[in-house]
């Protein structure tokens, strides 16, 4: 595979690769370029010329070829859905699952570009009309992650076209083909050369590819999702310039299970919000939170689930838990387990690899719930990215919230109970830009996705995912008598 750069497929000018691996067992699926800053300076270079074109055609013909896109996404659902499992490792229904949803944004967006009106402002000067109009801020560069290797570009990069401004973009280094192929389609649904550019890199030489859009003038607006210290890095690095910055970063999210809950509910959401793509979202349930009373209810109700889940290759459609991206993900796991268990928590399923014969480095990973977890251990302070549920008890609903809250990140939060003046209270005064309420699953393109505190910034999605892509210019007109 090669990158894309003004609608050529082109190598990397310094000839060297990356190769991207089947997670399950380490199997080179292809190789991708390992870019340099001239390859990100050339991509800078076709986004610009093409923003001067792109951003004069009317809303509606950008919506047109959107729209196009939208429909060869659709169509190829099934290819795509299995690059997304090879790649990334989640199971066949996911990646078939997040292709749909990929779709929706750019579908979504497509919609949103012949709405986004301006303003006529009553005057406050009999000779002087006022208006206010949106324009596209420029080229945008974008930066995903790796665990939803179809959603997170296209949320980026449709609300980017739809305002009018063209892309460059760096997929992440673990699954750079899925980014391929969608622009490909792109490409085919008539989205003009230029407009999308991608360049691919491996982790370490990320750097040199994104700091030449960090560093230049050009670059109207960041994108990004991932981490939270990467998107620190890119805030201070982008400075100079003073992009736009769209991060949504890492969380640390809470589940909530109150005494007045619906304890089956309870568990069914946990099981969708936590295991989905084997515990690596964002806004997977982190830690969660069950009143004294209804406690051992709920852990033996979630251990005999959890016990149940398949682990397995994405190739086989009975796996509900695929592999783990890499070893470093595996590791990480693994040292919040230990942690937990060295400070007092007990495993109750799960809590160890799955080593498979003849694979020396599984990155597999059992479905695992941790019961007596506190507060001080690391799978409470930060994101697990893996099927670990560590489950602590509460026992005031006012500790409970401030436990919640006690944490530098704010995406998401989910919470049962049944009583409505709870749900007020609880949905008001959690710190976080999404909550879920008796609900485990929540992601629509018509809804904001985005997070507060060191969540980040901005919101994709909805009626607002167009903002941040736009500016507001205000025309004053005088001299009318
Ligand atoms: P990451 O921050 O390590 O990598 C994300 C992207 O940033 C990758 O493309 C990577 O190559 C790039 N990157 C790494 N170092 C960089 C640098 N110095 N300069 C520029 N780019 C750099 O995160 P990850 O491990 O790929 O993803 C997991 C993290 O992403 C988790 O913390 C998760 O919560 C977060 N995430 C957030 C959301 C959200 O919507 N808020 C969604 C998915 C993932």
């Amino acid at each position: 595979m090669r990158n894309f750069i003004a609608g050529d497929w082109t190598d990397g000018c310094e000839n060297r690769q990356l190769a991207v691996t089947d997670p399950s067992d380490g199997s080179l699926i292809a190789n991708v370029p390992d870019s340099g800053a001239a390859d990100a300076k050339a991509a800078l270079d076709a986004a610009q010329t093409a923003f001067n074109s792109w951003r004069t055609m009317s809303a509606r013909d950008r919506a047109g070829i959107l729209k196009n896109w939208h429909d060869a996404i659709v169509a190829h659902r099934e290819d795509l859905g299995r690059l997304i499992s090879r790649e990334q490792g989640k199971p066949l229904a996911e990646g078939r699952g997040e292709v749909l949803y990929a779709a929706s944004y750019v579908e979504w967006f497509a919609e949103q570009a012949t709405r986004a009106n301006g303003e006529v402002i009553p005057s406050p000067f009999g000779n002087k009309r006022l208006l206010a109009v949106r324009e596209p801020v420029g080229v945008v560069a974008v930066v995903t992650p790796w665990n939803f290797p179809a959603a997170m570009i296209a949320r980026k990069i449709a609300p980017a076209l739809a305002a009018g401004c063209t892309v460059v973009a760096k997929p992440a280094e673990d699954t750079p083909l899925t980014a391929l192929a969608l622009v490909k389609l792109a490409q085919e649904a008539g989205v003009p050369a230029g407009v999308i550019n991608i360049v691919t890199a491996s982790r370490e030489r990320t750097p040199t590819v994104v700091d030449v859009w960090l560093g230049d003038e050009r670059v109207r607006k960041i994108s990004f999702t991932g981490s939270t210290p990467v998107g620190k890095h890119l805030a201070r690095d982008s400075a100079s310039t003073l992009k736009r910055l769209s991060l949504e970063l890492g969380g640390n999210a809470p589940f909530i299970v109150f005494d007045d809950a619906n304890i089956e509910a309870a568990v069914e959401g946990l099981m969708a919000a936590k295991f989905r793509n084997g515990g690596q979202t964002c806004v997977c349930p982190n830690r969660v939170y069950v009143h004294d009373v209804v406690h051992d209810t709920f852990v033996a109700k979630l251990a005999e689930r959890v016990s149940a889940l398949k682990v397995g290759p994405a190739s086989d459609p009975t796996s509900q838990i695929g592999p783990m991206i890499n070893e470093r993900a595996v590791q990480k796991i693994e040292r919040h387990v230990r942690d937990a268990v060295s400070q007092g928590a007990r495993i109750v399923v799960g809590g160890e690899r799955i080593r498979k014969p003849g694979a020396p480095q599984s990155a597999y990973f059992a479905p695992t719930v941790l019961v007596g977890t506190t507060h001080s251990m690391a799978c409470s302070c930060e994101e697990t990215f893996g099927p670990v549920v560590p489950v602590t008890r509460f026992h005031v609903e006012s500790e409970v919230v401030a436990q919640a809250n006690a944490t530098p990140f704010g995406l998401a939060a989910y919470f049962y109970t049944e009583s409505p003046a709870r749900i007020w209270r609880v949905a008001e005064a959690l710190e976080c830009g999404i909550v879920g309420i008796n609900e485990g699953v929540f992601s629509a393109e018509a809804a904001p996705f985005g997070g507060v505190k060191e969540s980040g910034y901005g919101r994709e999605g909805s009626v607002h995912g167009l903002d941040d892509y736009q500016h507001i210019k205000y025309l004053c007109q005088g001299g009318i008598q």
